[in-house]
């Protein structure tokens, strides 16, 4: 083994669309605490992409709670480090040659489908994230006649082995399953308004930048199983994977940037002090 996967790299990858709430940072916190359990570095990644919803104010907003909360990272947009971008919107090219390389070896396909056809078709029950599952009306569709990619009337899938179980080992939960085409379908990498979807974007970063090990909420278990066929067709090695407890609101609701009163800012604002919300973590 080369003494470089011997060192730990964790990050923490905020959307800036929004607030960050008690459960960003309680995420977060354990991906930091990991990170320094470990003696390795933890990277600060902002997932800028969708341009309309993430705004310089939020941006601002989001180093300025993450510092407040006691949040360090080693290596970010702020402060660079040798993986540069740390901003998603800086790293379009990276995206665009991983989609090309998924396309020419023949994993992807063009879809015209809208939401609304997927929502309608009679064989699309939910996915195990609740997630559409995407019915298979484009798949046949031959993608060597789909030049332009950044075209506004098609989004790009990936085609998944239906029937294939993917497993994979979660360092807190175990062995986890998902089956390819009913837990999960065939999923999009290059969104109709030529921006790449979540997963391939984490996929591409998280291996560029070198993560050891990838520590986020329990809702993107199945996601887990989507982009190590990510991993898997671009010949990329996974990291390992850390799904934390998700945090609930009073009526056992997931956090949302909905919840307002429980951002950092509000709380901040109200008083609390970020030592005691990290000590009733510990
Ligand atoms: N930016 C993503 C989020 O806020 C990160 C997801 C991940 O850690 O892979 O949900």
């Amino acid at each position: 083994m080369c003494a470089s996967s011997l060192i730990y790299r964790g990050r923490i990858a905020p959307t800036p669309t929004g607030h960050l709430h008690l459960g960003h940072a309680r995420t977060f916190w354990i991906a930091q605490q990991r990170a320094m359990a470990e003696g390795g570095s933890l990277i600060l990644r902002m997932e800028d992409l969708d341009r309309s919803r993430c705004k310089p104010s939020f941006i601002t907003d989001c180093y300025e709670d993450l510092k407040w909360f006691g949040f360090q990272w080693q290596e970010g947009p702020d402060i660079g480090g040798p993986h540069e971008p740390y901003d998603q919107s800086a790293s379009m090219h990276l995206y665009h040659t991983a989609m090309e390389t998924l396309k020419a070896k023949g994993h992807l396909y063009p879809c015209t489908c809208s939401r609304k056809d997927i929502q309608q078709a009679q064989r699309a029950p939910h996915a195990a994230d609740d997630e559409w599952l995407y019915p298979g009306t484009c798949r046949a569709t031959n993608s060597s006649t789909w030049k332009d990619f950044s075209h506004q009337s098609h989004c790009w899938r990936f085609r998944v082995p239906d029937g294939e179980i993917i497993s994979f080992e979660d360092r807190r939960l175990g062995l986890k399953h998902y089956r390819a085409g009913q837990d999960f379908g065939d999923f999009v990498i290059w969104r109709s308004d030529g921006v790449p979807s979540y997963q391939l974007a984490v996929t591409v970063d998280d291996h560029r930048m070198q993560i050891s090990e990838v520590v986020r909420g329990e809702d993107l278990l199945v996601s887990t199983a989507r982009q190590l066929l990510i991993y898997r067709a671009l010949g990329w090695k996974a990291p390992a994977f850390y799904h934390c407890p998700l945090v609930c609101d009073d009526s056992g609701q997931r956090l949302a940037k909905r919840h307002a009163s429980l951002s950092l800012r509000m709380l901040r604002s109200q008083g609390s002090d970020a030592e005691s919300l990290q000590a009733s973590w510990s």
